[in-house]
């Protein structure tokens, strides 16, 4: 099932994020952990792509499972920033083999060694490169309602958004945020640059100080000061600051649903038990 079929449902849902392992030892319990998320129903599960692609065939493997094995819709990511045409022909015929309808299409982070191949340099490049192959796949894209952290300039960025999105995306996904506001901010200013097609805000839930650093360091995120006053107050306890990071971003949640979102994708990171406070938050609400 295609992402857009699902986005173009008035029914509010949610979907979930696994990653794959590093190793191909860590595959049965990453296995295992988005079967658990998997049964839980949530309206599509996205797989992510190892940086530099040391872990392609894991996700293919881990995605596979989630559609063929528990029956839901599943996003395999694909970065480009390292792989060769060659190389991204190879995981469409792995993606068409596994009978999955779907791809998010990235450029990836620059590696640290600095080791790039030259096929493509934007995300836009993968894009039309892989609409060009099979016109029917449904594809999605990144976007950073706050900029992405390499931009200046934020309406440069927007202006290549444009250009992703003419070169054959079907929908976005955005960059966690904090703050609800910079994400509606951020539909206005896509819709006045002629970007209409569907976006799916992310939400992180965050259940540990060290897992705010981390996640802000990469991203350039920021964090609004309600949310720090929680991490300063309960950043030392784990279990006062996983319960205060889930209502957290269940309360955003709701937020967007109350403000005509229909659909948001969680980052659930590989945790089924936080997957499953998040949907108890929302009960009644969701599904
Ligand atoms: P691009 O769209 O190519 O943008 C990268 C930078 O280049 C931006 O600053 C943009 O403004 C600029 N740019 C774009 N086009 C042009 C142009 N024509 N000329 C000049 N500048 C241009 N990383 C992973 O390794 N694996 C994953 O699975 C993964 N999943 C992700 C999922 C989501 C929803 C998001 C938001 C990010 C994800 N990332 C993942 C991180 C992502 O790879 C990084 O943020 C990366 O730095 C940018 O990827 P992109 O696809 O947005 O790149």
């Amino acid at each position: 099932m295609k992402i857009t079929d699902i986005l173009n449902s008035k029914e509010p849902s949610i979907s979930f994020e696994v990653f794959p392992p590093k190793q191909e030892s860590g595959l049965e319990s990453v296995k295992a952990a988005a079967g658990a998320i998997a049964a839980m129903k949530p309206s599509f599960m996205s797989v992510t792509y190892g940086a530099g692609g040391s872990t392609s065939k894991l996700t293919v493997e881990v995605a596979s499972d989630i559609t063929n094995l528990h029956n839901i819709p599943v996003l395999p990511h694909l970065t480009c920033v390292a792989s060769t045409k060659e190389h991204v022909r190879g995981m469409l015929d792995q993606i068409h083999a596994n009978n999955i309808d779907n791809i998010m299409a990235l450029r990836g982070d620059l590696p640290k060694d600095g080791i790039i191949c030259n096929d493509y340099k934007h995300a836009s490049d993968l894009i039309a490169d892989i609409r060009s192959i099979d016109p029917d796949i449904c594809i999605g894209g990144a976007c950073y309602p706050e900029g992405h952290i390499e931009c200046e300039h934020k309406s440069d960025d927007i202006n290549f958004l444009k250009l992703k999105v003419d070169a054959g995306c079907d929908f976005l996904t955005t960059q966690m945020f904090f703050d609800n506001n910079i994400f509606y901010n951020f539909l206005y200013r896509i819709k006045d640059k002629g970007i209409n097609v569907p976006v799916l805000p992310g939400i992180m839930p965050i259940t540990t100080a060290k897992q705010l650093s981390r996640s802000v360091a990469l991203s350039g995120t920021s964090v609004p000061e309600r949310f720090r006053a929680i991490v300063d107050r309960f950043g030392d306890d784990p279990a006062a600051m996983r319960q205060a990071g889930i209502v957290y971003a269940a309360e955003q949640i709701i937020d967007l649903i109350a403000n005509g979102v229909t659909h948001i994708h969680v980052y659930s990171m590989n945790k089924p038990d936080v997957a499953k406070d998040i949907l108890a938050a929302l009960n009644g609400i969701v599904g």
